[in-house]
């Protein structure tokens, strides 16, 4: 397993727990900003850490009822599991799940197989990880962008699952990984994985400013990832 913190540590920690797989979203300093998560500056979202307090000991059966009915439902409509970890999913957060799945397209979803509601990923940097190749956690720290987190994190699930896709990403977009081109991110600058699953992020959530930034990786993500035609 593959603990990570943020980018400038994942790459050593991979080396010392002898594995070449990274795939967490650290809260960089960029990704922070108003270009990537401008939303949530302009319109803070209602949104806490909590890491002290687990709030499932004070849930109601009714609650636990209607917890579990919404997670069959994520289960019988995607085929994706919602796991407790070290935490468990609360409605609210089942809720924003449920808001988020409809925006890809199932041919898409089908390559994760599970969401893990962690606590921490060893820092406050880091929002999500790919644990197993389709098994993703989802820490407390990601709980104020679940949307952009949610959907970066399906799309390291898919490049696992999709060797060909990817190399043909990388073909095209880091043939000279020393001179990474425009990933819509600082953070989808590090590497190609990155800057896949942040570009699957931004073409499901922000076609339209992704469109006049990059439209090649818009194509390219719409075409062989989406599976969607223009
Ligand atoms: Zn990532």
């Amino acid at each position: 397993m593959v603990n990570c913190g943020i980018i400038f540590r994942a790459s050593i920690i991979a080396v010392l727990f002898g594995s070449g797989f990274v795939a967490c979203r650290p809260k960089t300093q960029s990704n922070i900003g108003a270009d990537v998560h401008g939303v949530t500056q302009q319109s803070p979202k209602p949104c806490k850490w909590n890491y002290f307090e687990d709030p499932s000991l004070n849930w109601t059966k009714e609650e636990k009822a209607e917890i579990e009915k919404v997670k069959s439902e994520i289960l019988k409509t995607y085929g994706i599991v919602m796991k407790s970890g070290e935490r468990s999913w609360s409605l609210d957060e089942l809720k924003i799940v449920e808001t988020i799945l409809p925006k890809v397209p199932l041919s898409f979803a089908k390559y994760t197989k599970a969401f893990v509601r962690g606590l921490s990923g060893g820092s406050t940097a880091v929002l999500g990880f790919m644990e197993k190749s389709d098994e993703i956690t989802i820490y407390e720290s990601a709980m104020c962008d679940m949307e952009e987190t949610v959907v970066h994190e399906m799309g390291h699930a898919f490049a696992n699952a999709n060797p060909a896709i990817f190399d043909a990403w990388k073909q095209q977009f880091w043939k000279d990984p020393a001179k990474p081109s425009g990933s819509p991110t600082d953070y989808g600058k590090t590497n190609s994985d990155e800057d896949f699953a942040e570009s699957v992020e931004w073409t499901v959530l922000k076609p339209d400013v992704f469109l006049q930034q990059d439209s090649a990786r818009v194509a390219f993500i719409r075409k062989n990832v989406l599976l969607l035609h223009p």
